[in-house]
């Protein structure tokens, strides 16, 4: 893997390009179209899928697990986010670290939990190569969150969920914003919980399609 500003392909126009896409697509909070532009993609990619990096498509990234599509990152960013300040944020399947490099962008503490220990330390020296030393990534099954870092400003889980626990809409804070991919197969939801006063509100988003989440270490 090559850190580097790139030509062709892996190019800042390249980058660009996606950033025009994703506006046509919907998606508005200039804060996330500016993480993403910032966040050098290819970079998380093996050689082989850094040409396709840019593309609106998941690409593998090894352990049978993919990187999620540009438009599902800032999609979960910004229904997570919603133009917040924001001090901690909690991302459940942190893969390749792609999402949680933009998600530090937009916070100053990112912890990521990942189950499967060869994508951590991927996941690690990347961003650590990038200079990101704003997230925290631990090995671990996320189903129940991350207590210790509690409570969240907002919570992005990237494999889907049967359900989403109880424990997890705890870790949020007053006002807090957690986006889960719910439900098995073709019948994946994305569901937006907000933690309220008067308690926790849910709303159904748009149809989408993660890998499942997967319980214990791997
Ligand atoms: N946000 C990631 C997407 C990775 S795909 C990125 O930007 O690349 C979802 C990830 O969730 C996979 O890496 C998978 O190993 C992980 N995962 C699945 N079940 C999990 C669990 N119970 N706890 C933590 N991570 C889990």
């Amino acid at each position: 893997m090559t850190v580097q500003a790139g030509i062709g392909m892996t190019s800042m126009r390249t980058r660009m390009r996606m950033i025009e896409r994703l506006q046509k697509e919907g998606i508005q909070d200039p804060q996330v179209l500016a993480a993403m532009e910032a966040v050098p993609r290819h970079v998380f990619l093996e050689d082989a899928f850094q040409i396709r990096a840019y593309d609106e498509t998941p690409l593998p990234i090894g352990h049978g697990q993919t990187i999620s599509s540009p438009y599902t990152v800032a999609r979960t960013c910004e229904l997570a986010c919603a133009g917040r300040p924001l001090e901690r944020v909690l991302e459940i399947g942190g893969g390749c670290g792609y999402q949680a490099a933009v998600l530090a962008r937009l916070a100053p503490k990112v912890v990521s939990l990942e189950r499967i220990a060869g994508l951590v330390g991927k996941a690690r020296a990347t961003l650590r190569a990038l200079r990101i030393n704003n997230v925290l990534i631990k090995n671990a099954d996320g189903t129940l969150g991350y207590p210790a870092g509690a409570p969240y400003d907002a919570i992005v889980v990237a494999a889907a969920m049967p359900f989403i626990p109880e424990p997890l809409k705890a870790q949020l804070k007053p006002g807090g914003r957690l986006v889960a991919p719910v439900g098995l197969g073709a019948s994946q939801r994305l569901i937006l919980v907000v933690a309220r006063s008067t308690g926790y509100v849910e709303r159904d988003m748009e149809a989408v399609k993660f890998v499942p989440l997967l319980p214990g270490v791997g």
